[in-house]
Formats: C-alpha cells, sequence, structure tokens
C-alpha cells in the first residue's frame, strides 16, 4: 500500500476494512452503493488500484479508464436503466470532489437537470 491510500476511505472499501454494499466485482474494479443516494440508482464505480482523480490518471491507465466507463454501462442495464442515466466524476475541489479516489458516479431512476449545480 502506498502512503496515500493508507488514509483513503475506498482504498479501506476495497481492502474490507469499511464495508459498503458492494454490487459488483473484479481484478481492476469494484461497485458499491453510495451512502448518500442522490437518484434512486447511485453506485460508484472505483479501480482497486488508488488513483487521485482522473486528474491523476496517466496515458498508461487507458485501458482501466474504459473498462470503468464500459462496467458503469454494464451495471445501468442491469439495474434497468433503459431510459437513461448519468455518469460523473467529480475532479478537484472546484469540481466538488470529496473523496481522493478516482470514482464515476452513476446516478438514475429520475430524469436529470443541466446544468449541474
Ligand atoms: P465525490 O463528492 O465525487 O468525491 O463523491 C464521493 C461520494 O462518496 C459521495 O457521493 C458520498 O456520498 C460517497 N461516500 C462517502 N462515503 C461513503 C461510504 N462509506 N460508502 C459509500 N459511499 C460513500
Ligand atoms: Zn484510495
Amino acid at each position: 500500500m502506498n502512503v496515500e491510500s493508507v488514509d483513503c476511505l475506498f482504498c479501506k472499501i476495497v481492502a474490507g476494512e469499511i464495508p459498503a454494499q458492494k454490487l459488483y466485482e473484479d481484478d481492476a474494479c469494484i461497485a458499491f452503493a453510495d451512502i448518500h443516494p442522490q437518484a434512486p440508482v447511485h453506485m460508484l464505480v472505483i479501480p482497486r488500484r488508488h488513483i487521485g482523480s482522473l486528474a491523476h490518471a496517466e496515458r498508461t491507465d487507458e485501458p482501466l479508464l474504459g473498462h470503468l466507463l464500459s462496467v458503469a454501462a454494464e451495471l445501468a442495464k442491469r439495474q434497468q436503466l433503459a431510459k437513461g442515466f448519468r455518469v460523473v466524476l467529480n475532479i478537484g475541489e472546484q469540481g466538488g470532489q470529496t473523496v481522493d479516489h478516482l470514482h464515476l458516479h452513476v446516478l438514475g431512476g429520475r430524469a436529470m437537470h443541466w446544468p449541474p449545480g
């Protein structure tokens, strides 16, 4: 475990040290229900490996980033979000990121608004 991941909430969920309502897992990522859902369906898809945010991802992470999107789409399908859904990445302070471990929000089950707040 590197220095950043020691105090990382989502690394602790990956390690099983903090419980989460897991919805999916594979070698590269896990998905779980957001603890403060902002829509009837609100899931988080995260890489197992600690990456601080999209801004910390490298070109070599492209396959992983693609995989996270693909898993997001698969989970939306499983949750029967055929009418549509939204995938969000918050990055950094002005992006509204509160947990510094890259994660995709997958929101659905209600109409979304634009522009976001
Ligand atoms: P962000 O603000 O984009 O960094 O999103 C962090 C998300 O993590 C928020 O939607 C929180 O509700 C969610 N969250 C925080 N702690 C937990 C937890 N222990 N289990 C599940 N979701 C969490
Ligand atoms: Zn982490």
